[in-house]
């Protein structure tokens, strides 16, 4: 039987672009595959027309492109069976897939079917003497961080947004693209009858954002949030208690539990700064907080600071930068 050999990276692309996480997989798959003497190979499904070799420029050194119109919608259910199969054929030692939205939802699919183990929501991954993974994530709400080894193979991983540098782009790399017919078409017992417009939610990516936790009352105040980040060209975030009480969906969810993110300005608008809400925040470059309690936590962490009813203050925030232009 063949031996498990090599990093897989599954890489991911939304409508025919390839997502930056898969470039941070790859910064961080060449250094462990140096160190193993191993292969770095990248997975790609997709649609026609992805400029695949771009995976060999970021350190790919084989770019299996599994192409198929199916795979133009994120539906775990054909994704999963076809790199399923991939990854019984091919047997890498190391699996990495991005913890995004849809990395998150497919990852698990993948390691119940193969049977093996996976650390979810890795901030690093080392290898010990024996050249297994060592993967590295926080535990007991960022107090601690547990080093996990899985047992079993392939050794699979997903790994947060934006924890690594994205690899250099280097066009003198060989560019080695190898087209492959997908193993399964759409899973007969699925049917998509309508995508919802939750793939194109990545608040990830936002520059701004305008974040309501317990402190919006109800579900239409969130409009507010909605006016303050459209003027400033950002996206709504919440707190965990939005999403608990049925007001946003967990897509939006910053923290812990949610999304991390780095954007430029942070606003927490009725937001305490549990630990498990700022473990996904702290890293933003400037953060405002309205809140009513002088006390809360989340002023600690604050460049700027307004104590006050968010009804009162957030209003008068949309006015004034309505008024000085800084709307895009
Ligand atoms: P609260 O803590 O209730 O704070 C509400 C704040 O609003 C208060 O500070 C109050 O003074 C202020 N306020 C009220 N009314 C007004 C007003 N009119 N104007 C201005 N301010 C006002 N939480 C997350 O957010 N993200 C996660 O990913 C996450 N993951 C978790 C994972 C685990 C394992 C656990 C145990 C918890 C997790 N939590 C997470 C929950 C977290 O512990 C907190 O419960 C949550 O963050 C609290 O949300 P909040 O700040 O909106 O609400």
């Amino acid at each position: 039987m063949k031996e498990e050999q090599g990093i897989l990276v599954i890489a991911e692309q939304n409508k025919g672009e390839i997502h930056k996480v898969s470039y941070e997989l790859l910064n961080k798959g060449k250094e462990l595959a140096k160190t193993m003497k191993s292969t770095l190979n990248c997975l790609l499904l997709g649609p026609e027309g992805i400029c695949a070799e771009e995976l060999n420029y970021r350190g790919a050194q084989t770019v299996y492109y599994m192409k198929g119109s199916m795979f133009a919608i994120s539906e775990e259910y054909t994704y999963k069976s076809n790199i399923v199969a991939f990854i019984r054929e091919k047997k890498p030692k190391i699996v990495l897939i991005g913890a995004t939205n849809f990395g998150r939802s497919l990852a698990p699919r993948i390691a119940a079917a193969l049977q093996t183990g996976l650390t979810a929501d890795c901030t690093d991954l080392q290898l010990d003497e024996e050249g297994r993974l060592i993967q590295i994530r926080p535990a007991f709400s960022d107090h601690l961080f547990a080093h996990i080894k899985t047992i079993t193979n392939p050794q699979m991983a997903t790994v947060r947004y934006k924890e690594f540098k994205e690899a250099e782009r280097n066009i003198q790399n060989t560019k080695k693209v190898i087209e492959i017919k997908a193993y399964y078409n759409l899973n007969s017992k699925i049917m998509v009858d309508e995508i919802v417009a939750m793939n194109d939610f990545d608040i990830t990516e936002a520059e701004v954002i305008v974040a309501g936790g317990r402190g919006i009352r109800k579900r239409e105040d969130l409009a507010m949030l909605e006016e303050l980040a459209e003027t400033l060209g950002g996206k709504v975030g919440v707190s965990r208690a939005l999403v608990d009480a049925g007001m946003a969906d967990s897509a939006s969810q910053v923290g812990y539990s949610g999304n991390r993110v780095k954007p430029k300005v942070y606003f927490a608008c009725g937001i305490s700064g549990a630990p498990q809400h700022v473990a996904g925040m702290k890293e933003s470059q400037i953060i405002i907080a309205v809140n009513s309690d002088p006390s809360a936590p989340i002023f600690q962490i604050a460049d700027y600071g307004y104590v006050g009813d968010l009804y009162e203050v957030i209003p008068q925030f949309i006015l004034q930068w309505k008024k000085e232009g800084v709307a895009k």
